[in-house]
């Protein structure tokens, strides 16, 4: 090992790096020296968003007042047994709006919202939940927005940030293509772009309002907060029309539709246990 690569794990110290194999990670880190990823290095030392466990405890407590807006999104599962085409029009609506590429060979994937199985998406639930209706079904999931996101704290650049209505948004131009990130996701909501996103798109239905991503970053579900700016519902709840198998709205306001959708309903969330406290809520 040179004293360049010594020099970079010792900076930046983050267990990321075993899920996603060291030596090829820091290869992208080193062999580059850009101003950017000397900042990255530096404000990894620093603790500029990484932090100690007291650290983000303290930011924990911040981000649990109940001020300003939280977006949130409760999905019913059921209804989407009931009409499993209204799935598909979901992941189409998104990607089509969002320009998100389709690429035959697994690995080369990216996914904005996507169907998986139940036990998959459950996997704390699924041992006891006795409905074998739902279980046998897909369930469709997404970025969970998490309120305390793990993601963002691994993110050595500030590319992925949570912005002040809650949504863990990307800064396409700021990443590196380290995919922290990725590795520090319990949901895999992230998709790392190994070709060029435009090969997998078709040039003549590109939706020219929303920009196309390029080779090398990550890219996820933003909640569709283009939309959102224009007083707009997400295109993937649009997508099911007046069914209300998707309800988005403002979890920090008591007289909000999804408020009032949580307080008549079960809900789970995907692995809880993880303290990452999602958006995304779940009627079972
Ligand atoms: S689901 Fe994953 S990518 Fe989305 S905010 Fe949570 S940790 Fe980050
Ligand atoms: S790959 Fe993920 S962790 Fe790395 S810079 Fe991009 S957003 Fe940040
Ligand atoms: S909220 Fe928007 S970006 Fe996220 S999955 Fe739905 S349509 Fe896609």
């Amino acid at each position: 090992m040179d004293k360049k690569r010594r020099e970079f794990l010792k900076i930046a110290g983050i267990s990321t790096l075993a899920g996603l194999g060291a030596p090829a990670v820091v290869d992208r880190f080193v062999s580059g020296s850009s101003p950017l990823m000397a900042r990255a290095a530096m404000e990894v030392e620093t603790g500029g968003h990484g932090g100690s466990e007291k650290e983000a405890a303290g930011r924990h407590e911040k981000e649990e007042v109940k001020s300003g807006t939280r977006w949130g999104m409760v999905i019913d599962i059921k209804k989407f047994i009931d009409d499993p085409a209204m799935g598909d029009e979901c992941v189409k609506a998104c990607h089509s709006v969002h320009n998100v590429p389709s690429f035959s060979r697994k690995k080369d994937e990216i996914k904005w919202i996507w169907k998986t199985g139940y036990a998959n998406a459950f996997t704390e639930h699924s041992h006891y939940y006795k409905n074998e209706e739902i279980e046998k079904n897909d369930v469709l999931v997404l970025c969970n927005h998490c309120d305390s996101p793990p993601c963002v704290r691994a993110c050595p650049t500030k590319a992925t940030f949570r912005n002040k209505d809650g949504i863990v948004a990307m800064d396409y131009h700021r990443c590196i293509g380290c995919r922290f990130c990725m590795a520090a996701c319990p949901y895999g909501a992230r998709s790392f772009n190994w070709l060029d996103p435009r090969e997998g798109l078709d040039m003549n239905k590109l939706n020219r309002e929303f920009p196309t991503r390029m080779r090398g970053v990550v890219e996820k579900c933003n909640f569709c907060v283009d939309l959102l700016s224009r007083g707009k519902q997400p295109a993937c709840v649009e997508a099911t029309g007046n069914t209300k198998a998707m309800v988005f709205g403002n979890l920090n306001d008591p007289n909000s539709e999804i408020r009032q959708v949580l307080k008549e309903n079960y809900t789970i969330q995907r692995k809880p246990s993880l303290g990452t406290l999602p958006s995304v809520f779940f009627i079972i």
